[in-house]
Order: structure tokens, then sequence, then C-alpha cells
């Protein structure tokens, strides 16, 4: 079985002295749908960061990340073809998720850009049959629709389905999701998860996603990795997660993720977007890095 994540060794430090991973090592198969979850602060953002090749580790010698074999990051350098690697991996996360005044179809034919021209990146012209498989991506996602608006007029849960289908676009083999139903009611909510594990069922997409509550992760995701103060406490089949587990695990902390999701209007917590000059991210993160 083709290993998708491979992370050995992962440990940071940031400026201020926080320990914020601490010797993370980890497989993720090829197909498989794994939850990440732990009380907030306990590193789940950035082990994810990290996987994205946003953040440098700890320069250990051992310190490895590769995705389908290719690398990520070792011994705290990031690799200098990052750009490739991260045109195969669709992220949903909140930083990065849709540029705000340009249209959600125009959002979503983004993820088909690593296969276009300069000259068709830098106009935005994209053929016929690039915007019907955008189409058809926002079509898989519940909405078509909206594919006209401006990304800063969809609801929370739509900018989060918008950045799926742009990964379904960019034919992530996979897709890292970082706390995607985080500020999202419990219907949008299962929307979204429900979205992930289709694209995990039938286009055998990899799938990390980071939550904070256990009855998510376990009703979709078949593996918990669970992170407690930047360790892994837990790694196994959701199923095994019982409540008198998770307050062994966690302490007081296990309430945190066993509280069910409050009811929240969609519309309030629209995610923050990403300036326009963010179409090219992946160029700017990469002169970044
Ligand atoms: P989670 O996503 O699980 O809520 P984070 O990964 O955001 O947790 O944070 C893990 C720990 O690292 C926290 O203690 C947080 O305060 C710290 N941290 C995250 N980013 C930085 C940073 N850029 N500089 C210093 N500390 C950070
Ligand atoms: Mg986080």
């Amino acid at each position: 079985m083709t290993t998708a994540l491979r992370i050995r060794h992962l440990d940071k430090h940031f400026a201020n002295g926080r320990h914020a991973l601490r010797d993370i090592n980890l497989d993720v198969a090829q197909g498989d749908m794994v939850a990440l979850i732990g009380a907030s602060g306990s590193g789940k953002s950035t082990l994810l960061r990290h996987v994205a090749g946003l953040v440098a580790a700890d320069g250990g010698s051992e310190s490895l990340i590769e995705i389908d074999g290719q690398c990520v990051q070792r011994a705290g350098r990031i690799h200098r073809e990052i750009r490739k690697v991260r045109s195969q991996v669709g992220f949903v996360f909140q930083q990065f998720n849709l540029v705000a005044r340009l249209p959600v179809l125009v959002n979503v034919l983004v993820g088909s850009l690593h296969r276009a021209s300069w000259w068709r990146s830098w106009t935005r012209m994209f053929p016929a049959h690039e915007r019907a498989r955008a189409l058809d991506a926002l079509a898989r996602v519940g909405i078509a629709d909206c594919h006209a608006q401006r990304a800063s007029t969809l609801s929370g849960g739509q900018q989060q389905r918008a950045a799926i289908a742009r990964a379904l676009v960019q034919g992530a083999k996979v897709v890292l999701a970082d706390e995607p139903i985080a500020s999202l009611d419990p219907e949008s909510s299962r929307k979204v998860m429900e979205i992930l594990a289709r694209i995990n069922r039938e286009d055998g997409c990899t799938v990390v996603v980071s939550l904070h509550q256990v009855d998510i992760a376990m009703k979709y995701c078949p593996r918990v990795v669970a992170l407690n103060q930047g360790r892994i406490v837990f790694d196994g089949p959701s199923s095994a997660l019982t409540p008198a587990l998770l307050h062994e695990l966690y302490g007081v902390q296990a309430e945190e993720l066993l509280r069910p999701a409050p009811p929240a209007s969609e519309g309030v917590s629209v995610h923050v977007l990403t300036p326009p000059s963010a179409v090219a991210w992946p160029a700017k993160v990469a002169a970044a890095a």
C-alpha cells in the first residue's frame, strides 16, 4: 500500500520557546480518512501547517515529512520543489480558502492553474472543458447555483464546500482540512463532513481532517489520531475512543472534545478571506518558505 503521508521525528519549537510538536511519527495510507483531534492548543493546526510545508520544523536530522513519497520538508528545511508537491494537495484551511472578490467558479478554477501556462494563469482565461469540470465539481459539493457569486457572499459552509470543489478540480490525491466545521451550524457541518467522506470514498482521496469534536470524528473517520500538548497520545480506530479513554488521555480537557457542536447560525462566522493577490498563493508561500 502506498503511503500518502509519512511523518518522522517532527518537533517544533516556536521562537517564543513554545514546544508545539513533540516527536510526531505518523503514517497515513493512501485512501485513508483520518481525524486529527485534540483540545484547542494541542497542535492540530501547527501539524497540518507543517504538512503543507508552510512552516519548517526544528532541524533534527531525522525530521521528515513526505506526501506520496515526495519530500515536503526534511531536517527543518522546506523542499525546494514544494510547489509541485502542493499542487497535488487540496487545502481546506481557513486562511487560504477563497479569494473574496472573485467569483466562486474562478476560485475553483484556480485549482487547475498548475496545469495552465503562465499567460493563462495571468489572464485567468480558462478553456471550456476546465470551466465544465469546475462546474461539475461545484455540483458535486452542492453549490453549482452559487458559481457566479463573489466568494465573499458565500456562507461559511458554502466556502468550505467551494474549497473542496477546488481540491477536486486540482485532482488532489491528499486533502488536508483544518477544522473545516469549527464555525458551522450542525446541518452545514454534516454536509461538509459528508462531502469529505464522499471524495474519500468515491475519488480515493486521502483525507486528514482536524476536528475538536470526538462525536464527529467517530461518525466520519475510521481512524483517529489524538494530540495532546503537541504529542500523539492515541492512534487507532475511532471506535476505541470511549469517554473513559478520553478522560484518561485528556483529564478535564476531555469535556471540550466530548461536547457536541453548539447550534450556531451558518451566517454568523464567515472566515477571514485571503487578499486578492493570494490567487497565486502557492508561489507566495513558496517564496516565503
Ligand atoms: P490547535 O490547532 O490544536 O488549536 P495550534 O497548532 O494552533 O493548536 O497551537 C499549538 C500550540 O502552539 C499552542 O500553544 C499555540 O499557542 C502555539 N503556537 C501556534 N502557533 C504559534 C506561533 N506562530 N508562535 C508561537 N506559538 C504558536
Ligand atoms: Mg487549530
